[in-house]
C-alpha cells in the first residue's frame, strides 16, 4: 500500500494517494498527482489504473473536535 503523507510544494497541503483499477488490464499510463487544495501537480506516476488523492486534515482540525466535544458542543 502506498500510504505515504505527499506535502504540496505550492500550498503546504498534505495529501495521500492511491490508485483506482480502472478495470483496463495491462493498459499503463502516466497519471498525475494533483494537490487536491490547489491542484498543483505533485508528481506523475505510471499506472494502469486512476489515481485518487485524499486530503490529510492537519492536526489542529482534529483538536478543535476534539475539544469542542469534550466542551459538549457537538
Ligand atoms: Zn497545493
Amino acid at each position: 500500500m502506498k500510504s505515504d503523507v505527499i506535502t504540496c510544494k505550492k500550498c503546504g497541503g498534505k495529501f495521500t494517494w492511491h490508485e483506482y483499477n480502472g478495470g483496463y488490464p495491462g493498459g499503463k499510463d502516466r497519471e498525475s498527482v494533483d494537490c487536491p487544495y490547489c491542484g498543483e501537480e505533485a508528481f506523475t506516476v505510471v499506472i494502469s489504473g486512476v489515481v485518487a488523492v485524499e486530503k490529510v486534515e492537519e492536526p489542529g482540525t482534529d483538536e478543535t473536535v476534539a475539544t469542542m466535544t469534550t466542551l459538549g458542543l457537538l
